[in-house]
């Protein structure tokens, strides 16, 4: 029998619509689902229905499945992570020959790609770990793929990935190389948590027009449509509208029928610690992140809700325009895209991983969850010789940001006032007021550190890297602890 092209592993949601995917762009494809103890195989229920007629080789061990591959053999792996990917791969070894491919397309830790990367190189295996975002339709109809892992795998499985990816209007594949070891799914972690940042401002704009301004569903729908046909046009804002404007079986809208606790799989969480290990400030995911645990304790905000009712009212009520929310909402965006950059920019530089960040800005731009009009912004603020320290240093962003900052201010104090929590645009101005502020409060904190630990300090008259110790009570000695920072 004709050997297939590309072997694919898993046949959940995301598998099976990428299995399609690949056929439909003329490849063959074997297919493989881990055997179930009863019931039918995945392979056949799949070959039944979607996969019928088409050019699907069905495997049913592991052995056949390798050997009914053409060489190199390129191997994509669509299951759980974590502890399946690592049984999955020792199941593979045995069959395969130095020069074959392994992509996890499953949303692994860039930590266990990395360590897979190393052990699979060292059997001549190349492995590469793909963040895919999309979703099943974006699986289907093209995702954004963020390949990463072993350098000399790209030229033999680039050309499919780029055919599977979604398409600029230009015809740009949304997929390209992010660099060595876990840079791929380092960077599909941070379009999570920049996709946890962006629900959250939604949902605080949400709430800012529910609970303050009082409009109804509709009127909310309308709004959203409104924006995004505008600067927050985005994939994230087109679907709230959707949402808002959806009714149950019984007329009534079911967003208000839907329990307030939001769940979560862990590559925000991942975002925050990636973040906290390269001493990146990524205030507005961690908020994000910090929300839904939240409101997870639903009964613990009843309890709440109880013992602190909402205090009396001062002011209007109706005197927050929509379109001071919308300002809001874009600025404390821009904050966060500035975060998340910044993060892939640190991280890149210490794990040496060489990420072009114009390049990850472009294939966020069509497939994958964040896709936004703006993106575009971004990866022509990265695609000259000078690249922005900082996203906020950038012209564009700063004529945003200064542009939306009185409406962006209003709203945050506002919504302190009303008791209306906004987390994340709030944390964003913080975050814009402190990245801006000449003179910080951290001189206290250094006399203070200084005063009780003898953790010396530097002075504004002496170069830096030159440190002092003062002794502040008259009873210290002059023996100082260690300058070091960690
Ligand atoms: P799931 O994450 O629910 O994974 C289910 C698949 O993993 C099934 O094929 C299952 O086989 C297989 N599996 C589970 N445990 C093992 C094991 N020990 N050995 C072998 N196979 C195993 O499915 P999804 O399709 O949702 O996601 C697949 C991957 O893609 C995940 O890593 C996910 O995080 C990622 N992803 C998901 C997205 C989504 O929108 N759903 C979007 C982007 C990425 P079986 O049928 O036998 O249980």
């Amino acid at each position: 029998m004709e050997k297939s092209n590309i072997g694919l592993i898993g046949l959940a949601v995301m598998g099976e619509n990428l299995a399609l995917n690949i056929e439909g762009h003329g490849y063959q494809v074997s297919l493989y689902n881990r055997p179930h103890r009863s019931g039918p195989e995945m392979v056949d229920v799949f070959l039944e229905n979607r996969g019928n007629g088409k050019k699907f080789v069905a495997t049913y061990t592991i052995s056949d499945f390798v050997g009914s591959l053409e060489r190199p053999r390129k191997i994509m792996m669509m299951i759980k992570a974590g502890e399946p990917v690592e049984e999955m791969i020792e199941q593979l070894i045995p069959y395969l020959e130095p020069g074959d491919v392994i992509i996890d397309g499953g949303n692994s830790d860039f930590r266990d790609t990395e360590r897979r990367y190393r052990y699979l190189l060292s059997k001549g295996i190349w492995f590469v770990g793909a963040g895919v975002s999309g979703g099943e339709t974006g699986a289907l109809h093209g995702p954004s793929i963020m390949p990463g892992g072993a350098p000399e795998a790209w030229e033999i499985v680039r050309p499919f990935l780029q055919d599977i990816a979604a398409h600029l209007d230009d015809g740009t594949p949304c997929c390209s190389w992010m660099g060595s070891g876990g840079a791929g799914h380092f960077v599909k972690m941070v379009h999570n948590g920049i996709e946890y940042g962006d629900m959250q401002l939604i949902a605080e704009a949400y709430m800012i027009l529910k609970s303050h301004a009082k409009m109804n569903n509709e009127i909310m729908a309308d709004i959203f449509e409104q924006w995004n046909r505008g600067e927050l046009n985005s994939y994230l804002i087109g679907i709230t509208s959707h949402i808002l404007r959806f009714k149950d079986s019984d007329g009534s809208f079911l967003i208000e029928h839907i329990r307030d606790s939001a769940g979560q799989k862990g590559t925000g969480k991942w975002s925050v610690e990636a973040a906290l290990d390269v001493d990146e400030p990524l205030s507005l995911i961690s908020e994000a992140v910090f929300a839904r645990f939240i409101s997870r304790w639903k009964e613990v905000r009843e309890k709440a809700s109880v013992l602190y009712p909402p205090e009396k009212k001062e002011g209007k009520e109706h005197d927050l325009p929509s379109e001071s929310v919308r300002q809001a909402l874009f600025a404390a965006k821009l904050v966060s895209y500035a975060q998340g950059f910044s993060l892939l920019k640190n991280a890149s530089e210490l794990y040496g991983w060489n990420i072009d960040l114009s390049s990850v800005a472009t294939i966020w731009r069509k497939g994958c969850i964040i896709r936004a009009g703006f993106l575009k912004e971004i990866a022509h603020a990265y695609s000259g010789m000078e690249k922005p320290e900082n996203l906020l240093f950038n012209d564009w962003f700063r004529d945003h940001v200064n542009n939306a900052l009185p409406a962006w201010r209003k709203i945050v104090s506002r919504s302190a006032m009303s008791g209306i929590p906004v987390p994340c645009m709030s944390s964003a101005l913080v975050y814009f007021d402190m990245l801006r502020q000449k003179r910080s409060g951290a001189a206290l904190i250094q006399a203070q550190r200084d005063y009780f630990g003898a953790h010396t300090y530097e002075r504004t008259d002496a170069p830096q890297g030159e440190f002092f110790h003062t002794d502040w009570t008259g009873t210290g000695g002059n023996t100082v602890s260690g300058s070091y920072t960690v």
